[in-house]
């Protein structure tokens, strides 16, 4: 059986060369003599490993000394809890940039908790522009997702938002591109897209809103207790944490963010040229926020959906179905997909479209 193309939202596809070398290296590490899934968390083996993840990421995102970086578990949607309940008073007001189904969930988190404005919500297929941003000086924070998932929807400018800090759940965009970190006061992702695979969550934080937790937040949503104990107040996810380093090790390789950038930005352009020109396949959102991660497109005839999918699936390209609340297809692309798999999907599209189209 040969690997396929994963097109898969996420978990996602990893670079073959980490799994290759996670693979050599998965029964004895280095000279430790055991897996580094049966390491102490404590140990010199695996707080070496822990370190140098956090250094190269660091590197690759250019991360401010000013800024902490956790290594956490629960997932993005942890953070949509652990945000306001580290930087909102109960009642204050936050500001939430609504463009699609994940700000919609880190929306109603947030109410759960405080007094949430609507800084700008749009339909799905395009960004407030920052002249229509309502957005309140008296804000706790900002929050926004950069890139929606779902909705194949990603912002092209950093919302200015003054002296309020913007908050950004990253998960599907994280490392694609080199952004610049100093804009934002806290960066969160779910690992399982483009930093390594699931259970472990990255968050990025200035260090002026670490500390802040309203008193009743559980001692593992605060910020300030991972903070303190290096992202080991309890045993963290070992394994994961090591395969991100290995992501990152692998993005280093490549020449870091900008030539990935390059690489991103080619592998959509001509997903989406080919979606256009066609006469079977479309794409609802305005071109100049279309997502280079997340490629959604509708079949002009539904009834061909299914169709679509099993013959894809024999070519060997997985996992194309769109999300169930927007149907149609969705080939998520990250950086580990490489640009044939992308090149093979269109070619896929097109012999598609000449045979039942
Ligand atoms: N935010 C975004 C933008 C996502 O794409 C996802 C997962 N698809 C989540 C949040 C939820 O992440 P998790 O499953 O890690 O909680």
């Amino acid at each position: 059986m040969a690997r396929v193309y994963n097109f898969s939202a996420g978990p996602a596809v990893l670079p073959e060369p980490v799994l290759k070398r996670a693979q050599k290296e998965l029964v004895e590490y280095g000279n430790a003599g055991m897996s580094v899934m049966e390491m102490s968390h404590r140990g010199k083996d695996f707080m070496a490993i822990a370190e140098k993840a956090e250094a190269d990421l660091r590197e690759l995102m250019g991360i401010p000394s000013n800024y902490k970086v956790l290594f956490l578990q629960g997932g993005a949607s942890q953070q949509f809890s652990a945000v306001p309940l580290n930087l909102a008073a109960p009642g204050q007001k936050v500001d939430y940039i609504n463009t699609g189904s994940w700000s919609k969930k880190a929306v109603a988190e947030a109410k759960r908790y405080t007094s949430v404005r609507d800084a700008g919500t749009t339909d799905g297929t395009n960004v407030p522009t920052q002249a229509e941003l309502d957005l309140d000086p008296e804000a706790a924070y900002v929050h926004y997702t950069p890139n929606e998932t779902i909705q194949g929807l990603a912002f092209d400018y950093i919302p200015d938002t003054g002296d309020v800090p913007l908050v950004a759940d990253m998960s599907s965009t994280i490392l694609s591109q080199p952004i610049d970190v100093s804009r934002y006061g806290v960066i969160y992702a779910g690992a399982q897209k483009n930093i390594g695979p699931a259970g472990l969550t990255v968050v990025i934080v200035r260090e002026d809103l670490v500390g802040k937790a309203r008193e009743e937040t559980p001692v593992l949503l605060d910020w300030k207790t991972q903070v303190d104990a290096d992202s080991m107040y309890n045993t963290p996810p070992t394994y994961a944490w090591y395969l991100a380093g290995l992501v990152f090790e692998w993005l280093k390789d490549l020449g870091g963010l900008s030539g990935m950038a390059e690489i991103n930005r080619r592998k959509a352009e001509k997903l989406y040229a080919a979606i256009d020109d066609s006469g079977i396949y479309s794409n609802p959102v305005a071109p100049h926020v279309r997502s280079w991660m997340n490629v959604p497109f509708l079949l002009n005839n539904p009834d061909l959906d299914n169709l679509f999918l099993e013959e894809a699936a024999k070519q060997g390209l997985s996992t194309l179905k769109g999300h169930r609340s927007v149907g149609g297809m969705r080939a998520s692309i990250y950086n580990a997909m490489p640009e044939e798999g992308v090149d093979a999907l269109i070619d896929f599209m097109a012999d598609f479209e000449r045979r039942r189209g």
